[in-house]
């Protein structure tokens, strides 16, 4: 495990910080040690899943790097899920063992046992507590020898019905992604990261937590997101990373300043798209350009604005070393540049497939290795990328094609509209109508939906125009930031009668 590796190397400096718990390299190494050395004890060999369902903490931390040492495979779970979808998760996940916070361990063990794995609470103290079972553990386990196209994590895909599948990352992929970013973003032992991302997802567990790890760095660990708490721990930090919306809300709580961030040399957001006004409110707040870049599950990060170099808003900037990038239509014919397409990437970055799924071609790759990532995306002179947005979000109306991001900008820039969301309804006569759904700006009355089209017509053509507006308080979204359109076209099926 390269991290093991880095960690050995700088023994005696600081790598993490929470509010009770300062670690050194030797001191987190032998902490996961310890862990490695109690999953053996309890039976856990290399290939099998490790399903770990907590609130975010440090323990949780130690368990996903000591899964990976044991060569095990670590199944994070976001908290918020319920009984049914972790039935889901654990009866394709098959763990050996499943790790969940004790509020949920009566509920949950059933389900557990139905999939013959062990439950377990993290940090509780008692019965059925890791910690307690782990206890009696100090003699290291031989870390397990692997190659690197062994899985080490299973991420299941957004989304939480029954057909989230689980991108499958190899220790290979993991490594060659934090490379990347350590190297595009300049990380190094100065840096100090404010970490308040959850640990289920790409995002927190690897884009801010591996790179640092194996960059040398400092982490300063929040269990959660709170705009006060982070704007503290910036205090001398140099890195924070976030989802869109930790942008909004720190611009919000008014606590931002030039001042407060004076030490943070890059502020990094992605999983959803970044609105321009947050870049440029962001900017005005406190004179920093943020860093906006593009990943996702199946193969972390893909394209980031540049560290040096214009940071431009409303992209996502280059492709980063290592990935082999292109813009192709559905025949997987590479379109001209400048034209919009669907997003495919190939390289070490790439998840091999899913869990259980061996059909690759059924699930998103090419003969010729290129990964679809169902987003559409077209390619500036620059080179830079802009996201148009989901392939299955594109809506056809009356056979014209309309892509709703370009919608959602011109909306998003009117007086009066906090953010947009663009979706297609069925509609007896156009097959799908275009439809905004918009949450008016803080503190002030939705403005009138004829005045929104009026300033929507100058600069959209007629059929890309909403052919019905509803307002919202605020858009619905997952924990990652990301609007939930499908619970929005949900809502509003019945806009147009369709017989
Ligand atoms: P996930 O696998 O949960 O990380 O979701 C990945 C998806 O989030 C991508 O396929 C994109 O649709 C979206 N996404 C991530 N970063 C961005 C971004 N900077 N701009 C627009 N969409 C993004």
């Amino acid at each position: 495990m390269a991290i093991g590796a880095a960690l050995a190397a700088r023994a005696d400096q600081v790598v993490i910080t929470d509010a009770t718990n300062t670690l050194t390299a030797a001191q987190l190494l032998a902490e996961v040690e310890r862990m490695a050395a109690g999953l053996t004890a309890l039976g856990i060999v290399k290939g099998e899943r490790v399903a770990v369902q907590t609130e975010k903490s440090l323990s949780q931390a130690l368990l996903y790097l000591a899964t990976l040492r044991v060569g095990a495979v670590f199944v994070p779970l976001n908290p918020a899920y319920g009984v049914e979808e972790v039935g889901y998760f654990l009866g394709d996940s098959q763990p050996a063992l499943y790790v969940c916070d004790p509020a949920h361990a009566i509920a949950r063990s059933p389900l557990a046992a139905g999939v013959g794995a062990r439950l377990f609470t993290l940090d509780a103290e008692g019965d059925g507590s890791l910690a307690a079972a782990l206890a009696g553990t100090h003699t290291p386990a031989p870390a397990a020898t692997f190659r690197g196209d062994d899985p080490a994590v299973i991420i299941y895909t957004s989304g939480t019905t029954g057909r989230s599948k689980g991108a499958l990352l190899s220790h290979r992929n993991l490594l060659a992604n934090a490379l990347a970013l350590i190297h595009v973003w300049k990380i190094d032992a100065t840096d100090v990261l404010v970490h308040a991302l959850p640990l289920f997802h790409i995002h927190g567990l690897f884009v801010a937590f591996n790179t640092m790890l194996l960059a040398g760095g400092r982490v300063r660990w929040l269990r959660r997101f709170e705009p006060a708490a982070v704007v503290e721990a910036l205090a001398g930090a140099t890195l924070f990373m976030g989802v869109p919306t930790h942008y909004t809300r720190l611009l919000a709580s008014g606590v931002l300043s030039r001042e407060s961030v004076r030490t943070v040399r890059l502020f990094i957001a992605g999983s959803a798209p970044l609105l321009p006004q947050t870049f440029a409110g962001f900017e005005r707040a406190t004179g920093q350009r943020i860093v906006e870049r593009y990943g996702m599950s199946e193969c972390g990060i893909v394209c980031s604005n540049p560290v040096d170099g214009p940071r431009r808003p409303g992209s996502v900037g280059r492709p980063l070393p290592g990935v082999d990038f292109r813009i192709a239509d559905e025949r997987g014919e590479p379109v001209i540049s400048g034209t919009a397409g669907g997003i495919e990437v190939r390289g070490d970055h790439v998840c091999s497939g899913y869990w259980r799924r061996p059909d690759r071609a059924a699930t998103g790759f090419r003969e010729n290795g290129y990964f679809m990532t169902g987003d559409v995306g077209q390619v500036d002179d620059d080179g830079y990328v802009h996201i148009v947005g989901r392939a299955k979000d594109l809506i056809i109306t009356g056979g014209l094609n309309v892509y709703p991001r370009e919608i959602e900008l011109v909306l998003d820039a009117l007086p009066g509209v906090a953010e947009s969301a663009v979706i297609g309804l069925p509609h007896p006569d156009f097959g799908e109508a275009v439809v905004a759904v918009i949450s008016a700006t803080c503190g002030s009355a939705p403005p009138a939906a004829d005045v929104l089209l009026a300033g929507a017509r100058r600069q959209l053509a007629n059929f890309k125009l909403p052919k019905a507006l509803f307002f919202l308080d605020e858009l619905p979204r997952n924990a990652m930031g990301k609007v939930q359109k499908a619970d929005l076209r949900e809502r509003f099926a019945a806009t147009f009668e369709v017989r």
